[in-house]
């Protein structure tokens, strides 16, 4: 049978795309096509609760592997618990879920070197033919977006004794303020098995892998936790978006051809955290009846183009953070917006935030200079390079 989608790149995006076709349509006859050997490389992916609607979170049921019932937060001046739930993906259940789905309509260890609206070419020269394509490659990184970034390195740890954790705690930032925005990202997968998280909102992508190692080191310690092994890591540079043009960033290319996740500017612009824009993208593909390239890229542009145009009011509040504030007092912003309302720290996450809420979050006595503040008002459309 013809192919009719050629999915390129089996990462969060793509797998979650096919995996929502295929629930509907079992014998679609699309392919997916991913350098790795696996599907989803090496990830623990997590949302909170209220990101997704009740359907959303049902069809994504199969691929979570924990789910917590509330969270923590730690500031110097704050502790908070919040009753939202927190679920986590692994990329070792997302291929063990959607692979077998899939059954021959996947091909790993496969790189692909040219992608046009109507096929792909492979790096071996051997050329495959769809009726549409979606470019799932990841961060396409570029000029065009004027980024801070979020960089973290995390240890998967076995605790010689139990953490006493009832939960995830999502930022502790009672540790010592360097390179930005600093937190501890802890999530507990068992009394005794944890993922411990180094991050930071820094100005510089570099990530000091041996500096991060040691900060958790170090932050076990003070917990009194002693770690008796580390069976893996994992790390991500996330983009924290502060402005820039996305229509040139759409721009650049393959011309005509759709987009799905990074490589289409689908993610959160304050965490740079993907997952529910992508289940948001593979529920409004996956009802399409049937899949043409033009339809497919003028639908994925609009998209991409319209959550740029709603998520404005984030990138204000990320200039704030890392050109009003000084990078060791940018935590002062996260402290203080978690003293707010628990919805309304739902609705920022889940990108769903009311003119009140956004009245709300900028009243009040400012954590950063007003002056610096209302420098950052305007937003450049300039390609930051
Ligand atoms: C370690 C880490 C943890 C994260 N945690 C979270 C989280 O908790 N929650 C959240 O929402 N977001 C998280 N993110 C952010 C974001 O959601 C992820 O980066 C997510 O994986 C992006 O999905 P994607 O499909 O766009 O890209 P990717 O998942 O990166 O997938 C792109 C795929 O394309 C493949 N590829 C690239 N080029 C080619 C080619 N030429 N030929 C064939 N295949 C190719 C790659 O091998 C890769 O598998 C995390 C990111 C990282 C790095």
């Amino acid at each position: 049978m013809k192919t009719e989608l050629i999915l390129v790149g089996g990462g969060l995006a793509n797998s979650l795309i096919a995996y929502r076709i295929l629930r509907e349509r079992p014998d679609f006859p699309l392919l997916v096509v991913e350098r790795g050997s696996s599907l989803g490389a090496n990830h623990t992916w997590s949302f909170h609760d209220s990101d997704l609607t009740g359907d959303q979170r049902r069809w994504m049921e199969p691929l979570i592997t924990h789910r917590w019932s509330n969270h923590e937060l730690r500031f110097p001046g704050r502790l908070r618990t919040i009753n939202d739930g927190y679920n986590s993906v692994t990329s070792e259940r997302l291929h063990e879920v959607v692979a077998p789905a899939l059954g021959g309509r996947i091909r790993l260890g496969t790189e692909v070197a040219e992608v046009t609206p109507g096929g792909i070419v492979l790096t071996n020269g051997e050329r495959i033919d769809a009726r549409a394509v979606i470019d799932g490659r990841g961060d396409p990184g570029g000029s065009y977006l004027d980024i801070g970034f979020q960089k973290f390195l995390g240890l998967f740890v076995r605790l010689a004794e139990p953490h006493g954790l009832a939960g995830p705690i999502l930022m502790d930032a009672t540790v010592e303020q360097v390179d930005g925005y600093r937190f501890v990202y802890t999530l507990p997968f068992s009394n005794t098995v944890a993922l411990i998280e180094d991050t930071y909102y820094a100005d510089e992508p570099h990530l000091d892998r041996q500096r991060l190692r040691s900060g958790i080191e170090d932050y076990a310690k003070k917990q009194d936790w002693v770690i008796s092994s580390v069976s893996g890591e994992e790390a991500g540079v996330l983009p924290i978006v502060l402005g820039g043009d996305i229509d040139a960033f759409w721009d650049v290319g393959p011309e005509g051809v759709a987009r799905s996740g990074m490589r289409g500017a689908f993610f959160h612009p304050t965490t740079g955290y993907s997952l529910p824009e992508a289940v948001r993208l593979a529920d409004e593909i996956a009802a399409i009846p049937d899949f043409e390239s033009t339809l497919l890229f003028e639908l994925t542009r609009r998209r991409s183009e319209e959550l740029w145009r709603r998520t404005g009011y984030y990138r204000l509040l990320n200039r704030m953070l890392y050109r009003a504030a000084e990078p060791e007092l940018r935590f002062r912003i996260f402290e203080r917006f978690y003293g707010l309302p628990d919805g309304l720290i739902r609705r920022f996450y889940s990108g769903q935030l009311k003119w009140t809420d956004k009245v709300r979050v900028l009243i009040g006595k400012p954590p950063v200079p007003v002056h610096r503040a209302l420098r950052c008002l305007t937003e450049s459309h300039r390609p930051n390079k």
